[in-house]
């Protein structure tokens, strides 16, 4: 003990937390193994007057380092803050180089947050490279694959091997894709995570029980990885600041500044910035700036030569989040393949299944936005896999994303599906540098290609080489498995919770813990939760703050997952949240409502609150005669008299009239009318949707199609009845 406390007072680090209920001294960090590794990681490998203990370089504030961004002269600027930007600043200041990141929102916020989650090889690639025998695919599955190995080894807290499950309905997949799978586990070699391997029926269905069994011939499992995306990326950004580089979200580029080169060409010198939090403009000083703005690219392109050609073909892809009985808790499904080409996938995460995805052909904006038409497309095709006993409700969707990919565009090629996910690095003749394309699992890859081209372009000097590989990110040092039990001996807090934390901060959730207030109970002795759902607790806020979060949306769907893995509870967090912000940040009351407001606004337009629920809270406005056409209506769908209307009702109904409709057309029409998402319709739904018909509130509605062939059969029974005479 006395060995730990002398180590403690060497980084001056002791503190006093609460173990059990009772008091106690103890050292803050994780006992001497989190500070023997703080001192021996990466001592030598950085370059000269990068902090060689990093992992416990303090943080500066916001406004240090927008003094600096302010004054500095730097090496190199990075536009973006993304996994690419984060990558590239975490590269360069590692190498010595004077370094400054900005990124207009918050960090990640782009489409490093809304992606799949997975670092992968991608073993649709591989099948792509053996038949078209392009070495090329070849290439990037054998870079992807050692990269994946590399982030899981520098974010061990963060990342992990997660294994996915193919499952098998023709006898010729099975060598067919046990070929494949053993190809990407020989293709990784050293770097191989786990070895795949065949699964029968029957032990497939008990791993997976909601798995469709009509024809199931058995099953393959391999092994790919699986991040918080949103953490990573903080971690970069955070890593890159403890390094000392002068990273900042909310710091939008305006211009591209160019200044005369010693031979008289116009060279980018810098540019024209705006903090986005407070309004002030300035101009930041480098000698190399480096667009890494994902779907953004040709905006800063065009920004520094508006007569460039597009290089960046986005294309969007939306996620649906179910509840976790969805999938087995630690198995995903994926088949690479579907008849018309795209992928599909359940995946466990964060107690949730992420399913997904789609692949359209978009526009570049500030706020994705999910449809209810994609969100009900791949509620369709999830259908196809799963058992018919498991019912999918439009209800059990938590939340919808969408994330644009910043796919690199092959003019010759229209199809964005046949566009490698590969990256490109472009300068133009005045040394802007952009880098694009590539996916999450290679940013480390090519940060490094992009610094190098840099540092070529732009005769930088740096002190060494790229050390990224094997460099630990902020969190990574002190981490072992077990050490979340740490957190609830030590401080007191529940299982879940400490899990949470640990597999989120690694050994920085000492510092959260210790944020954390009394609950004035027994047990847990701290941690209040922000919903009693999740294990995200009232510190994280407190700390997602020192870690520069300016908006609640920040902390509800970045430092936090709230917003991802439950938009309703999310909602429900979001005004306690709010508060402890206004006490950390000295919000008024008018800044905390515009925050309540702004959020919610982010919870509606991106992340799916209050999609499927069109004619929700219309007035029903219908004469007496009308309440009777409809009532009867109701009556005639409702054959047996339940008082509801089932999937069941609608099939029968449509046998009787001899209208042909497929099972998932059955579902979509009972989704859009059950407006409280429990596969029943009342008669109070029923009204209300009529009603919203009739005042134009629903349009293209499928059920308005059914109501009209009603009113069709209707007018054909008064006519056939001779009008009643
Ligand atoms: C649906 C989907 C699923 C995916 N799944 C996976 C997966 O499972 N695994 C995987 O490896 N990859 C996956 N990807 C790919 C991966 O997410 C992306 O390749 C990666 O996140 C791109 O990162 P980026 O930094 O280039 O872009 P972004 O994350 O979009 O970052 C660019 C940033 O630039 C900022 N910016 C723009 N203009 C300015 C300006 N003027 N000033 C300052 N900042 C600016 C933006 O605000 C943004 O934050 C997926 C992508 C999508 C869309």
């Amino acid at each position: 003990m006395e060995k730990l406390r002398i180590l403690a007072r060497k980084v001056g680090k002791t503190g006093v937390i609460l173990a059990g209920g009772a008091t106690a001294t103890y050292v803050v960090y994780s006992g001497v193994k989190a500070l023997q590794n703080a001192f021996d990681t990466d001592e030598g490998k950085l370059a000269d007057g990068v902090p060689q203990n990093y992992a416990w370089a303090p943080l500066p504030s916001r406004a240090q380092l927008i003094e600096s961004l302010k004054t500095d002269e730097f090496d190199v600027l990075v536009i973006g803050g993304g996994a690419t930007g984060t990558g590239v600043a975490v590269d360069a200041v590692s190498r010595g180089l004077k370094t400054a990141m900005v990124e207009k929102y918050d960090f990640g916020s782009g489409t490093s947050s809304r992606s799949t989650k997975l670092i992968h090889g991608g073993v649709r690639y591989l099948e792509k490279a053996v038949f078209s025998l392009s070495y090329q695919q070849y290439c990037m599955v054998e870079e992807a694959l050692a990269e994946r190995a590399n982030l899981i080894n520098i974010a061990p807290h963060l990342a992990y091997p997660f294994p996915i499950m193919l499952p098998l309905y023709k006898r010729w997949q099975i060598p067919y894709f046990w070929a494949g799978i053993k190809a990407y586990d020989w293709v990784a070699g050293k770097q191989k995570l786990k070895s795949s391997y065949f699964l029968g029926r029957k032990k497939a269905l008990e791993i997976f029980p909601m798995l469709k069994k009509d024809k199931l011939r058995g099953a393959l499992v391999y092994y790919d990885g699986q991040h918080d995306d949103a953490r990573m990326n903080i971690s970069l950004a955070i890593t890159a600041v403890r390094l000392g580089g002068s990273v900042m979200n909310y710091v939008e580029v305006l211009e591209i500044l160019k200044t005369p080169d010693s031979e008289g060409k116009e060279v980018v010198s810098g540019a024209k910035v705006r903090d986005r939090m407070t309004g002030e403009e300035w101009n930041v000083k480098a000698k190399c700036v480096i667009n890494a703005t994902g779907p953004y690219t040709d905006r800063i392109r065009t920004m520094a030569n508006p007569e460039v050609k597009k290089i960046c073909q986005p294309s969007q892809g939306v996620h649906v989040v179910l509840p976790d009985y969805y999938s087995p808790t630690s198995m995903g499904l994926l088949d690479p393949a579907t008849s018309d080409g795209r992928i599909i996938f359940f995946l466990p995460w964060q107690n949730v299944t992420i399913a997904g995805t789609t692949d359209e052909a978009c526009e570049v904006t500030d706020f994705p936005s999910p449809t209810e038409k994609e969100i009900q497309f791949i509620l369709n095709e999830i259908r196809h896999y799963l058992d018919p006993d498991v019912e999918i409700r439009r209800g059990d969707v938590l939340s919808a994303w969408c994330g644009i990919r910043p796919l690199v565009c092959d003019p010759n090629k229209a199809d964005t599906q046949s566009i490698a996910r590969n990256h490109i690095i472009e300068v133009t003749p005045d040394n802007l540098i952009t880098i694009a394309g590539g996916k999450w699992t290679t940013y480390r890859h090519m940060a490094e290609e992009t610094v190098d081209r840099a540092v070529e372009v732009c005769n930088l000097k740096p002190k060494t080489k790229c050390r990224t590989k094997g460099l630990l990110l902020d969190g990574a040092h002190g981490y072992t498995p077990t050490f979340f039990i740490r957190l609830v001996q030590d401080f007191g807090l529940e299982n879940d919770v400490a899990q949470h934390l640990a597999s989120t901060y690694g050994d920085k959730a000492f510092k959260v813990a210790k944020l954390a207030s009394l609950t004035g109970k027994r047990w847990p002795v701290v941690g209040k939760r922000l919903h009693e759902e999740f294990p995200y607790i009232e510190a994280e806020v407190r700390y997602a703050v020192k870690e520069y979060a300016c908006r609640a949306i920040d902390v509800l769907a970045r430092r936090t997952r709230l917003t991802f893995c439950n938009v309703h509870a999310a909602e429900e967090a979001l005004p306690r949240i709010v508060e402890i912000m206004a006490e950390e940040l000295k919000w008024n009351k008018k800044k905390q409502k515009e925050e309540i407001d702004h959020a919610k606004t982010f919870l509606r337009r991106e992340m799916g609150l209050d999609l499927g629920t069109g004619a929700k809270n219309v007035p029903i406005n219908f004469t007496k005669d009308e309440i009777n056409l409809y009532v009867n209506r109701f009556k005639t769908l409702d054959s047996d008299h339940k008082g509801y209307i089932t999937v069941n009702d609608l099939r029968k109904y449509f046998k009787k009239i001899g209208e042909r409709v497929s099972e998932d057309q059955l579902h979509d029409i009972l989704n859009e009318v059950d407006l409280n998402k429990n596969a029943q319709v009342d008669l109070g739904e029923f009204l209300q949707l009529m009603s919203a018909l009739k005042s134009g509130n629903v349009a293209n509605s499928r059920f308005a199609q059914v109501t009209q062939m009603m009113q069709e059969r209707d007018k054909i029974s008064v006519e056939r009845s001779g009008g009643g005479v």
